[in-house]
């Protein structure tokens, strides 16, 4: 379990997420943006099931055992051995670090909204040099899906390839309405 500067771990934080930050919390820096991470990884899902509420009820109890099975497994707070892209040594990267510089590579696209990013090795071997990266996004009404699909391949494998060195990648991109509802899908070399 990683520590904090501060002293208190991210499990520290997590423990706490669903209630009102403490007074440490309010006042750290780490604990701060730690919690702001972790509030971000709950948000999407938190979202689908808030929706589904106001279909069917509200079932808190619902919402709170799913937050519990998602938070017993955060692999994307896992770090996993893989090669710098920028000095070529070995370092460790989380799911997270990686998801974080595609959206960096997406940018503030007015036409493109990230819904889902998740980046893993592919291959079996320490540091990993072959990545798998699935992504959603919410497309524009009228877009070009070829065009789109093309841009985000070409967005992810920049984003990942800014972290590490990827031999290979392998894209899944999953292109979807305003709605939610999936309008292309596919599984692309980059
Ligand atoms: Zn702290």
């Amino acid at each position: 379990m990683s520590t904090l500067p501060c002293g208190r771990t991210r499990d520290d934080v997590l423990q706490n997420l669903d209630g009102p930050p403490d007074a440490h919390e309010i006042q750290c820096p780490w604990c701060h943006d730690e919690r702001a991470r972790l509030k971000d990884l709950d948000s999407g899902l938190a979202t689908i099931l808030r929706t589904g509420d106001e279909d069917g009820g509200n079932d808190d109890g619902a919402i709170a055992a799913v937050m519990r099975a998602v938070r017993e497994n955060l692999r994307p707070l896992r770090s996993t051995s893989a090669v710098s892209a920028l000095g070529g040594e070995a370092v460790k990267v989380t799911s997270l670090d990686l998801a974080d510089a595609v959206r960096g590579a997406f940018g503030e696209s007015p036409r493109i909204q990230v819904n889902y990013v998740d980046v893993r090795p592919s291959d079996g071997v320490s540091p990993h040099r072959q990545w798998r990266a699935e992504c959603a996004v919410s497309v524009a009404p009228d877009s070009d899906l070829t065009e789109v699909e093309t841009t985000v391949v070409a967005k992810v494998s920049e984003g990942v390839r800014t972290v590490v060195v990827a031999e290979h990648l392998v894209v899944d991109v999953t292109l979807e309405d305003v709605h939610g509802e999936t309008l292309r899908h596919a599984v692309r070399d980059s």
